[in-house]
């Protein structure tokens, strides 16, 4: 079965044909201005995933993803503050570029660090916004000289109208937009779909044949993007928010300039990462959760990816810890079944493995079901005419794409919460409450472990 992909552009599942040899992906990188949280790590452990499976369909793939450390402003369309002024206001670092670069340089290390927790892929190139200024200010001159730009008090625009089919990537009626409607009017833009080139600010920037100022955060994704993929390229990617605006915009400027049509082949949106009644978790909000704060509650970060795996990327994942746990006894579960199978000496058949492998590549190929790819998995384990060598090789091969860590696999540490709770248990039998042992009992289940009575004391297992 070839690779099938959902694609916005088109509105429809599409078979994946490369447009040359080595695959270019794209994905919109993190605006650095703030911890990530483990909604934006959704978004990356998606892109991941889509670029496993690339490679295991025998593709090459050249990963480019960006850090955006200048010009994303609160609202994606052009209002607010710059968010990494926000960030420096909050940290108290002066309102500088080099206080940018500091705040910067922060959060990019512990972005990085959450990607290597995560098994995510580090892309091939990771483009900083702010060190290609002098390409956005090309772009920028070349979309003049095409008569695609105008001025305004406050930086330089695009003139929206002068493309007939700007908004095809969202495929309605821009206009309807409730934050375009309320801006009509309001600014100078010659269309409320404007957006911002280049925005004028004289104390914090660099030079520009326009104007002092710094770029909008869309034509940075356009400039590096061609800088490092060319000026047409195979696969862009985001959460689904940036259809609308960020997008959008990313293809009008590009279309325009590189008078290539389509810019991208093909756009993937993953869906949203949602905490109780389906509020999106963001950055700007206060409901926010990184992935150090997950590891300080005793969840290993592979916990998280594993959660990410159970549902498919363009369906919300409603976040809970009760969610999270069922997440964690699985993956301890593979783990275990990992070092059992480990040392197994029976024989490997690649004749019997070929139905599972087969079944697992499928469910990828099918607009990277994961929560399918999962379920082959653990059929594949219940199969009692497999060896356990067959199942061992069949899950290091899987693991290819799932990013578990399965072959550095070790049994799980028992958590020192649960070695207290066990503590504090002895301690009651040894005083004979019988009652107060029995509720330690309880506590310590509901955390995924057993807790047995030996000669010496006791004894812990996974449940
Ligand atoms: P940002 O750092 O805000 O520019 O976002 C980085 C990436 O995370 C983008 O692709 C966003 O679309 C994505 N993203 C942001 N919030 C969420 C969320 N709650 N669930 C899934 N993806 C998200
Ligand atoms: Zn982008």
């Amino acid at each position: 079965m070839p690779l099938v992909l959902s694609n916005t552009l088109s509105k429809k599942r599409e078979k994946f044909i490369p447009l040359g040899k080595a695959v270019g992906l794209y994905t919109c990188g993190p605006t650095v201005y703030n911890y990530a949280h483990i909604g934006n790590l959704r978004a990356y452990v998606f892109t991941d995933i889509l670029k496993r499976v690339l490679i295991l369909d025998g593709y090459k793939v050249k990963h480019v993803m960006n850090i955006t450390d200048v010009g994303h402003l609160t609202s994606d369309a052009d209002q607010g503050e710059d968010k990494m002024t926000k960030g420096l206001q909050r940290e108290g670092l002066p309102l500088t570029l080099e206080g940018m670069g500091k705040l910067a340089e922060k959060y990019t290390q512990a972005f990085k660090d959450d990607l290597d927790k995560l098994q995510i892929l580090i892309p091939d190139f990771m483009p900083k916004a702010s060190e290609h200024i002098k390409e956005d200010i090309e772009l920028i001159g070349s979309l003049e000289k095409k008569k695609f730009t105008y001025k305004t008090s406050d930086g330089v625009y695009f003139d929206t109208s002068r493309l007939p089919d700007y908004g095809k990537l969202l495929g309605s009626d821009q206009q309807s937009d409730e934050e375009h409607a309320r801006l009509k009017g309001k600014t100078e833009k010659k269309n409320p779909e404007d957006f911002a080139l280049w925005k004028f600010n004289d104390s914090l920037g660099w030079e520009a044949p326009w104007g002092k100022g710094f770029p909008g955060w869309h034509i940075e994704c356009s400039a590096m993007a061609s800088k490092y993929l060319g000026k047409q390229f195979d696969i862009h990617c985001g959460g689904r928010e940036h259809i609308a605006i960020h997008h959008t915009n990313e293809i009008a400027q590009s279309e325009a300039a590189f008078s290539k049509k389509p810019w991208v082949k093909y756009w993937l949106h993953n869906e949203w990462l949602v905490l109780g009644a389906g509020k999106k978790m963001a950055k700007s909000g206060d409901n926010f959760i990184t992935l150090t704060a997950l590891e300080k509650k005793g969840y290993d970060p592979l916990d998280f990816r594993y959660l990410c795996l159970g549902t498919h990327y363009k369906k919300p994942l409603m976040f809970t810890f009760e969610a999270l746990e069922g997440a964690q006894k699985a993956r301890r579960k593979l783990v275990d079944k990992v070092l059992e199978l480990k040392d197994s000496e029976s024989k490997e058949s690649k004749t019997r493995q070929k139905k599972y492998l087969d079944a697992f590549g499928k469910d990828l190929d099918d607009d990277l079901n994961t929560p399918k790819a999962l379920a082959t998995m653990w059929e594949m384990l219940k199969d009692k005419t497999l060896s356990g060598k067959d199942k061992y090789s069949l899950l290091l091969k899987f693991d290819d794409v799932l990013g578990l860590d399965l072959n550095g696999a070790e049994k799980a540490d028992v958590p020192k919460e649960v070695i207290s709770l066990a503590e504090e248990r002895q301690r009651a039998r040894e005083k004979k409450d019988w009652k107060k042992s029995d509720e330690l009992r309880e506590k310590i289940a509901k955390l995924g472990y057993t807790v047995g009575d030996t000669k010496e004391g006791y004894e812990i297992s996974q449940s």
